[in-house]
């Protein structure tokens, strides 16, 4: 594949005092330069330990990282940490839910923005500044000169995370990993994180990966998107395919429990009933099964309980309905709603 990352058949283990944890369980995916791919599932499925993996962030002593993960034609997997360091703030950054994990209260904003830049480049204490400030400029923080000597504590929540995301950019990387990047802020100030987002991307070029509980958050900014459920991708496809016309019944659980804009927020809002599946323990077959209404449709004697479907890379959804049904149901039941 000539992406720009390729993962395939990816498994993260890590080992518990009760067991097994089978975090990421045969997951594949290509991202290319410039694209935004959503990732998207409640927490538990395995969509942070899928961005950590890629970004090198697991402890090998406690994990098993299987599969490969390819980043502009260099393996990942395996690589010394050494090499990964190298990587990560340069080729690749992070941004994440809460800016005050990622910045230390003990430096100015514009020390911490610089860091990485002098680290990756080797530029001097005043240009590592003076790039401080135009990144502070660039992300819509007002008079930059001043407050780049400002500490965290001095900047508000939306302010922060402009600051990581400018931290972020700093070295222009080719792939950028923003986990839950606004849901820690209100509606309004979300949506200018968000715009400032496909601003910078279209500037810079990056490849994004967006990972999100939030279907409504990503419906904007990816290109693509990917729903994942106990530790396996369930669907793949472009956002409108995805929000338009969604053939697994876990997305469409995601889509009723979302609200509609222009509505009443109340009307129409199902959220999916029970819980994510534990990954000690994930059921046999299709791991959605106990919490999918539409297990009696399919033909064959438990066919969901007992073999799991598999999703092939394009637009799939690893669902053993099939493809009429995957149609009529959404148009006939879930699109109504
Ligand atoms: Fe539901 Fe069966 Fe499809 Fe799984 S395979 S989502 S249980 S219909
Ligand atoms: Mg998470």
């Amino acid at each position: 594949s000539d992406a720009f990352l390729s993962v395939r058949d990816l498994h993260v283990r890590f080992s518990t005092e009760d067991g097994i944890v089978k975090a990421v369980d045969g997951l594949s995916f290509d991202l290319e330069r410039g694209k935004t791919l959503g990732i998207v599932g409640e927490s538990g499925s395995g969509k942070s330990v899928t961005n950590m993996s890629i970004l090198g962030l697991h402890n090998p002593d406690q994990s098993e990282i299987t599969g490969e993960i390819i980043l502009d034609g260099q393996e990942l997997t395996g690589a010394p940490e050494k090499k990964m360091e190298q990587l990560r703030g340069n080729k690749m950054a992070m941004i994440f839910q809460d800016a005050l994990t990622a910045l230390s209260p003990f430096y100015t904003i514009g020390r911490q923005i610089g860091e990485p830049y002098r680290k990756h480049t080797g530029a001097s204490k005043k240009e590592a500044h003076q790039r401080a400030i135009e990144m502070l400029d660039r992300v819509g923080i007002p008079n930059p000169k001043m407050r780049v000597n400002d500490y965290p504590h001095q900047f508000s929540g939306g302010m922060r995370q402009r600051a990581m995301i400018a931290m972020s950019l700093v070295c222009n990387p080719d792939l950028l990993i923003a986990d839950e990047p606004t849901t820690a802020l209100d509606v309004t100030v979300q949506a200018q994180i968000l715009d400032l987002l496909k601003d910078l991307q279209q500037e810079f070029g990056s490849a994004i990966v967006f990972i999100t509980h939030d279907l409504g958050v990503i419906a904007n900014v990816a290109d693509d998107i990917l729903v994942m459920y106990a530790g396996r991708a369930v669907e793949r496809g472009t956002t409108k395919e995805v929000l338009t016309a969604p053939q697994h019944p876990y997305t469409w659980g995601l889509l009723s429990s979302m609200p509609r804009i222009g509505s009443d927020v109340s009307e129409g809002l199902r959220p999916i009933e029970g819980t994510p599946p534990s990954l000690l323990t994930p059921p046999p077959g299709c791991a959605f099964h106990p919490r999918c209404d539409f297990v009696d449709q399919v033909s064959g004697e438990h066919a969901c309980g007992s073999r799991r479907p598999e999703l092939p890379l394009g637009r799939a959804a690893a669902c053993h309905l099939t493809a009429e049904q995957k149609r009529t149901i959404f148009v006939e039941q879930i699109k109504p709603r």
